[in-house]
């Protein structure tokens, strides 16, 4: 999702106020329960089915209107049904069978008592009218609204982007991660010549009398809420059939039709991208529903088969390389890490905010991995190694669960380093490559822990890498590699780490360091894989003192070597 880092002038006033690691985040409020609690009450005894969402922009006073039709299966006795929709959007009329229902407002939510909710196993469809200005977007895509602006020819171009903010921030509908629609529906109606382009397929253009034309687009699979998009703006389109691993998909790109041309040159980097992922993670997750870049007025969002492309028309992040290593100027950041999000947070999907870790470190390690199929293993290494810089350990990357609360922005290049470090202990890439296409498909079209993925991990991988994400998603810490060499002895121990953090670590002993490309890398020496504990233990060696030790940088750990070490 939101690229969250700090890479202009412009842009830190921007992210500050959400990134400030100075927030009290232990507060919660009541209507972060009510946002954030996946198994409340009103939530736990139905299960989305289909949204038949339809909405009616209005830019010239920045209003929508419509409705929701939600259809949901009763998977336990009905009782009150919880529905949010964030102030100051009001709630029209709730219906149920052609008869209104009483809707008790609660802050950014709301309860009815439906009449006939539905036997266990059956199914119900309630309505929910609505209309109202919903909060603009100022700092799209990190505040979360909708973005009502023109384009540099006057157009009116519109846009949602609500991650963490909510999709309640503009339709009605069970607001959490937790559940998805198995399908859904997104009618948006909007005044012409604009064209609305949202998620799925394009099923049908509806002109009207009063000169405002409704696009129909059908997402035929589970969607997560904040992916859902309205988008419209004065596009044209083109676009081109991709041979993947699961036959032939549909590759769509709505640029504004004034940027055509750059965008036929650089959308190109699409099929790149697609043949690394794919081989990486697995098929492309929604080959019924196709890809498309849609150009937005914000830098970008994965929103499911209609990803946000705000970048500008060139590579890096907007012209810059967050890896500080000039890698990250030789493709399109937003192209690709926010199609990665196809993979890991889309088709994979965090039940709970607190981990959105999911979502955000694979799409940071996804970066990794389209450098290194486009210029090899070393270079994505040295993308992923780079990316270091901007982990700030302010607070821990899983955030408060049941509140809507989202961790540290370190799940970005702390947890891609994590994933990196952990590929470094597999110490196998095809079994890696396995590990990661296996999460695709055990898991695929689903909501899920953290802890699913960290299990999933550990048992493929044949050993248990808990402790090592403990330290590294629910602490500040990094760890710490403690050494001395004397008399030809090393002692050496993990310092900084939780409990039972016994992490393999490779050191090279002797060689000799020298600067290539910028770097600094040993020759010679011999490589050897350490087993610390919290625990000094000894091991003979013939190098003579500490600045021979040299710990493999592709882990992301300290070294420090001591003056002394405690006799036992
Ligand atoms: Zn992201």
């Amino acid at each position: 999702m939101r690229p969250t880092t700090l890479v202009s002038a412009a842009l830190v006033s921007l992210i500050l106020p959400a990134a400030a690691g100075a927030q009290d985040t232990t507060h919660f409020t009541h209507a972060d329960t009510l946002r954030g609690d996946i198994n409340a009450p009103g939530r736990a005894w139905w299960d989305a089915e289909f949204y038949d969402l339809h909405v009616a922009v209005n830019p010239a006073d920045s209003s929508v209107s419509g409705w929701n039709a939600i259809t949901y299966r009763v998977v336990s006795a009905p009782r009150e049904m919880q529905l949010d929709l964030r102030e100051p959007i009001a709630i029209d009329s709730v219906v149920q069978d052609g008869r209104h229902v009483a809707a008790r407002r609660d802050s950014n939510a709301f309860f009815v008592r439906l009449p006939d909710a539905g036997r266990v196993g059956g199914r119900g469809t309630v309505t929910v009218y609505f209309h109202g200005r919903p909060r603009v977007a100022h700092h799209a895509p990190w505040d979360g609204g909708v973005v009502w602006t023109r384009d540099s020819l006057g157009n009116t171009y519109v846009a949602s982007a609500v991650e963490g903010f909510g999709a309640s921030g503009w339709w009605p509908l069970k607001d959490t991660e937790a559940d998805e629609p198995d399908s859904q529906r997104v009618a948006i109606t909007i005044p012409d010549p604009i064209i609305d382009v949202s998620n799925g397929r394009l099923r049908s253009v509806t002109h009207h009398p009063d000169h405002t034309t409704t696009w129909e687009w059908f997402v035929t699979n589970p969607i997560n809420s904040y992916d859902v998009a309205l988008n419209a703006g004065s596009y044209t389109h083109f676009g081109w059939i991709y041979e993947g691993e699961n036959g032939p998909l549909t590759m769509d790109f709505w640029p504004l039709a004034y940027h055509r041309q750059a965008a036929e040159q650089q959308f190109k980097q699409a099929n790149a991208m697609m043949s690394c992922f794919e081989h990486w993670f697995g098929p492309y997750p929604w080959y019924r529903d196709g890809y498309k870049l849609v150009e937005t007025p914000h830098l970008g969002m994965e929103h499911q088969s209609a990803v946000a492309y705000g970048n500008r028309y060139q590579n890096g992040y907007l012209g810059t390389d967050l890896s500080g290593t000039g890698l990250g100027l030789l493709w399109d950041f937003i192209i690709v890490h926010e199609s990665a999000h196809e993979w890991w947070g889309n088709s994979l999907t965090s039940k709970d905010h607190a981990d959105m870790w999911i979502h955000e470190s694979f799409a940071n390690y996804a970066e990794a991995i389209y450098t290194e199929c486009r210029f090899g293993k070393e270079a994505g290494a040295k993308y992923q190694i780079g990316s270091r810089k901007r982990v700030r350990n302010d607070k821990p990357i899983v955030g408060h669960f049941g509140v809507n609360d989202e961790g540290s922005g370190d799940m970005y290049y702390k947890g891609g380093n994590m994933l990196h470090t952990i590929r470094q202990l597999v110490n196998d890439d095809e079994k890696w490559r396995g590990i990661l296409r296996g999460l695709q498909s055990t898991f695929r079209h689903q909501t899920v822990t953290g802890k699913q993925v960290e299990d999933y991990i550990s048992q493929q991988a044949g050993m248990d890498l808990s402790p090592v994400f403990a330290e590294y998603l629910t602490t500040t810490m990094i760890p710490s590699l403690e050494y001395r060499v004397e008399n030809g002895t090393l002692a050496y121990r993990w310092t900084d780490v939780v409990p039972n953090f016994a992490m393999p670590v490779r050191v090279t002993l002797g060689g000799s360091t020298l600067t290539r490309g910028g770097s600094t890398v040993v020759e010679g020496g011999d490589s050897v894989v350490l087993h610390p504990t919290a625990q000094w233990q000894t091991m003979p060696t013939t190098i003579r003192d500490a600045s021979q030790l040299h710990v493999d940088e592709n882990y992301y750990v300290t070294a420090r070597p001591v003056s002394s070490v405690p006799q036992p």
